[in-house]
């Protein structure tokens, strides 16, 4: 017997619970689709050589050691990471505006930040896209947030609804705070043009929303990470406050290692060290600290122009191997002649293509053709390769058909 007997059996997440259903499966042709890893065209997981080189050049460093990182993690980090995601020149950096604590990675960025809404900021509504990630709504509610959604996809389309956007935005209250995914949308791949950005800024800006952004995908998109901050910074250029979740895991591979960013553009820079002060409260009886080793990673590179240098070339290579499968897949799925117009998968940005395949037609596919990915339809095209393809525009063409 057990104290712990009533404890009921919980739901796998949706998301890795994929995963652990392909883990099961037996069969040589499977598929896994669903994890937001990124792949090799052998299907193997990817350590970049740049993230190596920094290791090598650590354990030989002696006078790095094990010790405790500050609340706020790794000074260095910090810094370089907020000029990453701002520009080396944003006048918000220069003016002492922007507070950067390290998290673990943008899941924890993300909860350290709505923690500190919840206790600090007026309004407590958070508007997060319909659809997004899943993990989104846990994270806020479980922070102390009400989170409500605004119209973001259009199926009819598979595209970007923009009046519905417009219009949710619009009829929300006053201050809320709205959940903005800075480039290549998750799970749609569907972003705004810099046009529809600066109707959603100024619109956002007429209203004091505030805006929170979630940067998980920062060069993994385009392959460019200036252009993939673009957003974010049409919203520091004009002054304004916001906060940014920033990850490593995808564009660094650095998954495991946990290394994030929470950064708050504050309206002066006395208001940022008082910030910065509740930020330490929310974090230290939290997790007290942040890890050490994968923050000296990314501060290493990021602090050395060759290796700065290389790591652009790397990540260019990831971003450039998916934006082929996604060719490679509309060109199978033509071949087939396979009924319905297909283009999204070529339009969409990112990661992830939101096939429009239905549960009905996902659930078919794992069980013919072993190919493993969330109920939504969502694909991970990282998890693709040449020699998958094949197999997949099979499945896709079996199920529509
Ligand atoms: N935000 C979005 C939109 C994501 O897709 C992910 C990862 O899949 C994350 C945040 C957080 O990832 P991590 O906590 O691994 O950095």
């Amino acid at each position: 017997s057990s104290v712990f007997a009533g404890v009921p059996q919980g739901p796998e997440d949706p998301i890795l619970g994929v995963t652990v259903a392909f883990n099961k499966d037996p069969s040589p042709v499977k598929v896994n689709l669903g994890v937001g890893a990124y792949r090799t065209e052998e299907g193997k997981p990817l350590v970049l050589n740049v993230v190596k080189r920094a290791e090598l050049q650590m354990i030989k460093n002696p006078s790095l050691g094990k010790e405790y990182l500050p609340i706020t993690g790794l000074a260095d980090f910090n810094k370089l990471s907020a000029k990453l995601i701002f520009g080396a020149d944003s006048p918000a950096i220069q003016e002492n505006r922007v507070v950067t604590v390290q998290c673990l990675s943008g899941t924890g960025s993300l909860r350290v930040g709505g923690e500190f809404l919840a206790r600090h900021y007026h309004e407590r509504t958070i508007y997060i896209p319909q659809p997004t990630w899943g993990n989104h709504p846990k994270v806020f509610t479980l922070a102390g947030l009400t989170a409500r959604s605004y119209r973001y996809y259009d199926p009819a389309t598979r595209g970007l609804d923009f009046q519905g956007l417009l219009e949710d935005l619009s009829s929300a209250p006053e201050g809320a705070i709205v959940l903005l995914h800075a480039c290549a949308h998750n799970p749609t791949g569907v972003d705004p043009t810099l046009d529809q950005w600066e109707q959603i800024r100024q619109l956002m800006r007429s209203k004091a929303l505030l805006p929170f952004f979630d940067s998980a995908y920062q060069g993994f998109a385009s392959g460019d990470l200036d252009k993939d901050a673009q957003s974010v910074r049409m919203f520091v250029a004009d002054g304004g406050e916001l906060l940014m979740a920033q990850s490593y895991a995808k564009n660094m591979g650095l998954y495991g290692e946990r290394v994030g960013a929470l950064s708050i553009v504050c309206g002066s820079a006395d208001v940022a060290v008082k910030v910065e002060s509740q930020l330490k409260l929310v974090i230290r009886p939290m997790y007290s600290n942040p890890p050490l080793h994968g923050a000296t990673i990314v501060a290493t590179i990021l602090n050395n122009r060759d290796m700065f240098e290389e790591w652009t070339i790397e990540l260019k290579g990831m971003a450039n191997r998916i934006i082929s499968m996604r060719q490679q897949l509309f060109n199978a799925l033509n071949i087939r002649g396979t009924p319905g117009d297909w283009s999204h998968i070529i339009k969409q940005i990112g990661m992830f293509t939101f096939t429009g395949l239905n549960s009905d037609q996902v659930a078919f596919m794992r069980q013919e053709y072993h190919i493993y990915m969330t109920s939504d339809g969502r694909i991970s095209m990282a998890g693709l390769s040449s020699r998958t393809v094949d197999h997949l525009a099979n499945a896709i063409d079996a199920a529509v058909t």
